[in-house]
């Protein structure tokens, strides 16, 4: 069994910007990651300054090669599928069967989006259904925009992308559950609230062309924007009792500490928030406190 000061669970933008400030501080650290960050069917990552527009994939492996470039880490491909607290520290074993020792644990690892049962959804999203208006919407200002979505939560949301384009329609799929007042104000704004059910996405390569309904009706739309489900990637709450928000985060304090001494979290897992620039900082910032925990332990 190999020991680690640091074992960073999730390669991507949290948890290699963890990895760049414990690496920096001479902590031996391992980074343990199966390669499938939640961006990565999107063509072009917007809103991180110095990197707007590339591939996300391009801003991940210039991440890698610069932190793996500190001989303090160690990057290895694998899952992780259990977590166990030993002795002092923790333990962590991969799909594999290999196991690895740790005195603290960073969970990086991000969640898993689940995708709505609705043909041509999975094959559209994050190339023209997507997550986030500061993220993508930009690029499909002015155009024809759904919005799928209903009650507080989509109305709130037709308020932002109201401002990117005044072509909107609110899809509830269904009978809508939002006020009178809220039906009233949209119909203000000259936003469409569409009650009926969807059949289908109608798309080409991932680019959306229209939306069929069990009704037969038919609309035409440039980007969809969905709030979708997710799911935790690593069993961090049975595994070891880190206690997890009302919405299904992985509950932290303001120094990213959870509710288990010696576990941090930081990145998607933890926020509401999904931007790269946004989980960057986290990550950065969690790499600091853990190493001045191990600091303070060893002084
Ligand atoms: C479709 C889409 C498009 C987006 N577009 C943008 C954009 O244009 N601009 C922007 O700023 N943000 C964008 N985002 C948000 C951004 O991608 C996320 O905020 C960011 O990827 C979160 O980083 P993370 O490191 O927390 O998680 P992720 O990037 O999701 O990475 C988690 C990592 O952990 C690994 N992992 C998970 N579980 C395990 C395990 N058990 N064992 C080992 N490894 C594991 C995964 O393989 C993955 O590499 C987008 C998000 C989505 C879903």
């Amino acid at each position: 069994m190999k020991n680690f000061d640091v074992i960073i669970i999730g390669g991507s933008y949290a948890g290699l910007s963890a990895g760049m400030s414990l690496g920096r501080s001479l902590r031996n650290i391992l980074i343990i990651d199966n390669g499938k960050p939640c961006n990565r069917q999107t063509p072009h990552s917007h809103n991180f300054i110095t990197h707007d527009g590339k591939a996300p994939k391009e801003i991940s492996d210039l991440a890698r090669q610069q932190v793996e470039a500190y001989d303090t880490v160690i990057f290895h491909e694998g899952s992780v599928i259990k977590l166990r607290r030993k002795d002092q520290g923790f333990e962590t074993e991969t799909s594999a069967g290999e196991k690895f020792y740790t005195k603290k644990l960073i969970l990086a690892s991000g969640v898993k989006d689940i995708m709505p049962d609705i043909p041509g959804f999975a094959e559209c999203w994050g190339i023209s259904v997507l997550h986030c208006p500061y993220c993508h919407g930009y690029e499909v200002k002015n155009e024809v925009t759904g919005i799928l979505s209903d009650g507080d939560m989509g109305y709130e949301f037709s308020k932002l992308v109201y401002n990117l384009t005044k072509d909107l329609f609110l899809f509830s799929n269904g009978k809508s559950v939002l006020s009178k007042d809220q039906k009233n104000k949209l119909a203000q704004n000259n936003i469409s609230l569409v009650e009926d059910e969807i059949e289908k996405i109608e798309h080409e390569n991932g680019s959306i062309r229209k939306i069929i309904f069990k009704s037969g009706k038919e609309i035409s739309l440039k980007a969809l924007y969905a709030k979708i489900p997710f799911l935790q990637n690593i069993n961090a709450s049975g595994d070891l009792g880190c206690e997890l928000t009302e919405h299904g985060f992985i509950k932290v304090d303001s120094m990213h500490k959870t509710n288990i001494p010696g576990v941090f979290a930081c990145g998607d897992n933890v926020t509401m928030m999904r931007s790269v620039a946004n989980v960057v900082a986290q990550g950065n910032f969690t790499g600091a406190v853990v190493n001045k925990e191990l600091a303070e332990e060893s002084f």
